[in-house]
């Protein structure tokens, strides 16, 4: 049961705007931990970004899931809106709500093509997501993102493919010289 006062409800809401949410700091110790550095909210990058990676060319958005809409699809003709399992929209001043979290969300999808075309990964974290019970394995796939990320930006290949490679120049040229025997 909420038992918290319409106050402390709305201290919460307004609280996912500011900086230091309590689910961007789970990722931000999650990936310090790791050894992920990162840098805050960079002012030069479009919708200034929760956390760059620079290393990692990525942006990482920790979402709240009311004011991004998450898993809300819009239809811009009608106020008739299902709600999604973590995005409530209040019945009360509905026009209202409907406009503004529309809004964010249009300007989320603008923030992420500009990046994207300036050559910056994108993930977006949602606040339902670190939940205890889902939080370990959001935090591990997105490590793994990560490092999926980094292999792909610096084409590392995998060991086995370099082996042959590596053996070939390793070897004395007359063991692979046909014409010497
Ligand atoms: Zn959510």
């Amino acid at each position: 049961m909420d038992r918290r006062t319409p106050e402390q409800i709305h201290l919460n809401m307004s609280a996912i705007h500011s900086k230091d949410t309590k689910p961007e700091m789970v990722v931000r110790k999650y990936l310090w931990r790791c050894g992920f550095r990162y840098r805050l909210s960079h002012k030069r990058l479009p919708g200034r970004p929760d956390l760059v990676l620079t290393k990692y060319r990525t942006c990482i958005f920790v979402n709240g899931c009311f004011w991004h809409g998450h898993n809300i699809s819009f239809d811009h003709k009608s106020l008739d809106i299902e709600n999604s399992a973590c995005c409530k929209i209040p019945k009360t001043n509905r026009e209202f709500w409907v406009k503004k979290i529309t809004r964010n969300q249009e300007r989320d999808l603008e923030v992420k093509q500009k990046l994207n075309a300036m050559g910056w990964n994108c993930i977006t974290i949602w606040e339902c997501e670190l939940k205890p019970t889902k939080r370990e394995a959001t935090l591990q796939s997105l490590a793994f993102t990560l490092n999926e990320i980094f292999l792909q930006n610096y084409r590392v290949k995998p060991f086995d493919e370099q082996e042959p490679l590596h053996l070939v120049a390793a070897e004395p040229k007359s063991d692979y010289d046909d014409s010497s025997q």
